[in-house]
């Protein structure tokens, strides 16, 4: 067993905040409900990836989290598995909106984070839908309609749809703010704000980003509070 200083210290991580927990270096220690592990065996997962071992318990605790790491590091299920964790302990009704709200900057991205929300959140019986632009409305709406606990959404068509009034995020209490970096780049900052707007600051927060310009630190800085840091790889 290693020590989280020597784990750390392997992967080039560093994380910074108040009080860090130390990271989950198996998934037996993460205490996840069975089915969701059974989910990550049959996935032929042998271990968290660092991000994972890392933001897991800092997520778990309801703490802000801003990372910043590459691509290919595991961060869809570094934030969706806490966040159904904290969608079991609400237990909102659906049908008034969702209670995980995760923002993506291109519709590709999108779906492949619901792909992964539907593959692990399946046996927990947890509903999820995406919105994205490019696509018809109306199966969109009716997925709403319907109610689901988890929307990944980009930020053109969520707006669009709450401009509609179609859509309240109202009970959402678990924002993820995924590649902020690339949303930022490709002009969604206003459509961010307004969105965060409509989102209870009575909320968890979660920003993934791959580089840390100051425009990325500045909607940090608005969004997160005392957010613990966590770095890996050769980021400054
Ligand atoms: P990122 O968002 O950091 O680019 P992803 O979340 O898309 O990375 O994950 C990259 C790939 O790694 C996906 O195919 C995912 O299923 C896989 N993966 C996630 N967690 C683990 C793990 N603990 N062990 C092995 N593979 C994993
Ligand atoms: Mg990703």
């Amino acid at each position: 067993v290693l020590s989280a200083d020597c784990y750390r210290h392997r992967h080039e991580i560093s994380v910074t905040g108040d009080n860090v927990p130390p990271p989950f270096t198996s998934f037996e220690a993460t205490g996840f409900p069975s089915e969701i592990l059974r989910e990550a065996k049959q996935a032929g997962f042998s271990a968290p990836t660092p991000i994972q071992a890392q933001s897991w318990p800092i997520a778990l605790q309801g703490r802000d989290i801003v990372a910043i790491a590459k691509t290919g590091s595991g961060k869809t299920l570094g934030y969706l598995i806490p966040g159904f964790i904290h969608l079991k302990r609400r237990s909102n009704n659906p049908r008034l909106g969702p209670t995980v709200l995760v923002l993506s900057p291109t519709r590709e991205l999108a779906t492949q984070i619901q792909d992964e929300a539907l593959k692990f959140g399946r046996s927990s019986k947890i509903s999820c839908t995406c919105l994205y632009g490019g696509a018809p409305k109306g199966p969109q709406l009716k997925d709403l309609d319907r109610g689901v606990d988890v929307v990944v959404a980009t930020p053109g068509r969520l707006n669009d749809i709450l401009e509609m009034r179609r859509v309240s995020l109202h009970q959402v209490s678990y924002l993820v703010l995924d590649e902020a970096d690339r949303m930022l780049d490709m002009g969604f900052e206003p459509q961010i704000r307004k969105i965060v707007k409509e989102v209870p600051s009575r909320r968890q927060t979660l920003m993934y980003t791959a580089t840390w310009p100051k425009e990325v630190r500045r909607i940090a800085a608005d969004l997160l509070v005392n957010p613990v840091q966590v770095n890996i790889g050769n980021v400054e």
